[in-house]
């Protein structure tokens, strides 16, 4: 007699093997068998026609607040995720003395983006060290299973106070600093972050703590996290920087590899129309590291980040000056200008010969997003080279044509960054490469939040765009974050692991529309998205989601590296 049975689904077990049908069968919170099974069930769901597979794991986020007041770590678990890391980019909430909790708020309000009103009333501060604030929230509800790094600016700000943000430590501090990171590896975190972001300030404008440790507190704490034998360490640097601060960087990473001989997760990679070869240099530095004999890795983010315009007020032209004199002229002229076929002509020219950096001039990357005219609602989510084609007119003529027609009212998207398609298969595809840098839990004003990269991932670039098999995608959004970070019973469909499972409808999976709601501590906004397509999230083998619903169970657990 098994808890629970899912019947008849289509298993990715998260290994990249190719999938099969089959019956998953649940007991204690485990995977008690997986093939047919013909035994009794409490509870048996019929998964016929639907993907099962392990549960997300959302290795960077920035939940470490949002969860004492949404135990669901919403909108994730609407994804598939089954699992968070918390304790990004070197910010943690613990440790932390009651005198370093403002600076450490301060800290998450300037680089995450978040409100300190909802901070302040948010956070309980039952703890004191990082195990304290494991013991606390295991004693909360929780949807999901959650992880923890130790954030170094915690740890600096508890050793130093305010001389975090002011200095270099000396040896008595920086061994304070090594007590701390041990208690909290002994503790369970899983590991360490750190952040050397030049753009990374705190509120009071202050760079953030971590800016200021010198390569021998960067190397003392890292050996720390080596001598745990368990964990790895998340640095966060940011892609463009200054040739001085690149070098010193790659100091950064010489230090924390040597020392730990652990897993580590550095650059950010993504393909950016500004700089379109600073991918292939990402690339090519990771795997030098990875030669060198280091567990060096990237990640990546699925989102495309998008950018909506019309043609009555965008700037998305201006560099290029033939496009940006034109779009500076009043309506009426602007409009003329528009019809006038010698315009058109230099326009379209502007967008073969110019170079503009953050524009990829490329018209079948230029959608119709919303049409301001019924009659043309045939062209809404079109291309202009689609368009073109179908018009049996050039590019420019099918473009200002259909904005003129609408008095340039017609919203148009394109893409500034991921939008290189054979850049991004390469970047995806490299077994280097980790998918999805979050950052959920942060940045809670952006109208595209960043829950939602696996949806976009299935989506998007696996069933649409076919870059890699849904086997491989599967893979690199379960089993390899699961592996990198030790959380080794998870990731994997396999008897007797946890029962951390997603079930979704890969012909159907796919993002909704992102909806602004008023609900963090003190009514702040922020936004939400959720999924469709997405009909089950189980965690430790318990229904936590059917369909979009919490079935109002917590069967979320504090993770702690063995
Ligand atoms: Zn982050």
């Amino acid at each position: 007699m098994y808890d629970l049975i899912l019947k008849g689904g289509r298993i990715y077990d998260g290994s990249g093997m190719p999938s099969f049908l089959g019956d998953v069968a649940i007991s204690g919170g485990r995977i008690a068998a997986i093939g047919r099974t013909n035994a009794a069930a409490d509870r048996v769901l019929d998964v016929g026609g639907l993907a099962v597979a392990p549960g997300i794991i959302d290795f960077h986020t920035h939940f470490d607040a949002q969860l004492w007041w949404d135990p669901l770590a919403s909108s994730s678990v609407d994804h598939g995720v089954t699992s968070v890391v918390m304790g990004n980019c070197g910010l943690t909430l613990a440790p932390c003395k009651p005198e370093g909790r403002d600076a450490l708020i301060g800290t998450f309000v300037r680089v995450e983006d978040m409100p300190r009103a909802t901070l302040q009333t948010g956070i309980p501060w039952e703890w004191t060290t990082h195990g304290e604030y494991l013991g606390a929230l295991e004693k909360r509800p929780l949807g999901v299973n959650v992880a923890t790094l130790i954030g170094h600016c915690a740890v600096r700000q508890f050793a130093m106070g305010e001389a975090a943000v002011e200095r270099e430590a000396n040896d008595e501090e920086i061994s304070e600093m090594e007590k701390l990171v041990r208690q909290g590896m002994t503790a369970g975190a899983f590991g360490f972050s750190t952040n050397a972001n030049q753009r990374h300030y705190r509120e009071d404008g202050k760079p953030v703590a971590s800016r200021f440790a010198a390569l021998d507190e960067v190397a003392r704490l890292c050996r720390v996290v080596g001598e745990s034998q368990r964990g790895l360490v998340q640095f966060t640097h940011g892609a463009f920087a200054s040739p001085e601060h690149v070098a010193r960087i790659g100091q950064w990473y010489d230090t924390i590899l040597q020392e730990t001989r652990r897993p580590l997760i550095g650059e950010s990679v993504r393909h950016f129309w500004s700089e379109p070869d600073l991918w292939r240099k990402q690339l090519d530095d990771v795997e030098e590291r990875n030669r060198q004999g280091y567990a060096a890795y990237a990640m990546t983010s699925t989102r495309r980040s998008m950018r909506r315009w019309t043609l009555k007020d965008s700037t998305r032209f201006d560099e290029m000056p033939v496009w940006k004199s034109v779009m500076s002229l009043p309506l009426d002229q602007r409009k003329e200008q528009f019809l006038d076929p010698r315009t058109r002509a230099d326009l379209a020219l502007a967008m073969t010969e110019s170079k503009p950096i953050g524009f990829s001039r490329r018209w079948d990357l230029i959608t119709v997003k919303k049409v301001a005219r019924p009659e043309n609602k045939s062209s809404e989510g079109k291309n202009i080279d689609d368009l073109a084609r179908l018009l049996r007119r050039p590019p420019i003529d099918a473009f200002l044509d259909l904005a003129l027609n609408e008095n340039l009212e017609t919203t148009f998207e394109d893409t500034a960054s991921q939008g290189d398609e054979p850049a991004v298969k390469e970047i995806f595809s490299n077994p280097h490469v980790l998918l999805g840098q979050s950052d959920a839990g942060a940045h809670v004003a952006n109208a595209s939040p960043g829950f939602g990269y696996s949806t976009i991932m299935l989506a998007h670039w696996v069933r649409e765009r076919q870059i890699m098999s849904l086997e491989d995608a599967i893979k690199k959004l379960t089993f390899l974050p699961a592996s990198i970070f030790g959380i080794h019973d998870r990731g994997l469909l396999r008897r007797g692991l946890t029962a951390d499972l997603f079930v979704f409808d890969p012909a159907t999976i796919d993002l909704a529309a992102p909806e602004k709601v008023t609900d963090l501590p003190e009514g702040a906004p922020r936004y939400i998205q959720r999924a469709k397509g997405v009909h089950y999230t189980i965690v430790n083998g318990s229904v936590l989601m059917k369909n979009g619903a919490h079935t109002g169970v917590y069967p979320g657990k504090v993770l702690r590296s063995v």
